[in-house]
């Protein structure tokens, strides 16, 4: 989509470190990463979010997570664990408007978020 951040690192015109991707999916790490791992993982097709992609393609947003896990593997992150953010609107804290999933590892994690 025009303007769209996540949709120039899909298509190259804008710069991100890709540590993975396929046909569908890219992964990329985060510009301000909270954890030592911490990936974004974007449908190549653009949809601003969890809720917009489960009613168009519900299929796609459960390959979405079976990259998370693809994702996870390749950082090494199978032995310690990792987790799995996808925000969603103002109240879940997103910030870019093409959905998302955060993969987050190498230590370990609070719960519950601020
Ligand atoms: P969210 O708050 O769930 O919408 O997450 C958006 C994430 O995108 C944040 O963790 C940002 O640090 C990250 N981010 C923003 N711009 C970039 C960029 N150009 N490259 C990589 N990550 C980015
Ligand atoms: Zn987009």
């Amino acid at each position: 989509m025009q303007g769209c951040l996540f949709c120039g690192i899909a298509e190259g015109t804008v710069p991100a470190e890709i540590v993975w991707s396929d046909d569908e999916f890219v992964a990329f790490r985060d510009i301000d990463p909270q954890a030592p791992v911490h990936v974004l993982v974007i449908p190549r097709h653009h949809a601003p979010d969890l809720a917009a992609l489960s009613a168009t393609d519900a299929a796609q947003a459960g390959r979405l997570l079976a990259a998370v896990a693809a994702v996870a593997h390749g950082e090494g992150l199978d032995g310690g664990g990792y987790r799995t953010v996808l925000n969603t609107g103002v109240d879940g804290g997103q910030t870019v408007s093409h959905v998302h999933a955060h993969v987050l590892g190498g230590r370990q994690m609070m719960w519950p978020p601020g």
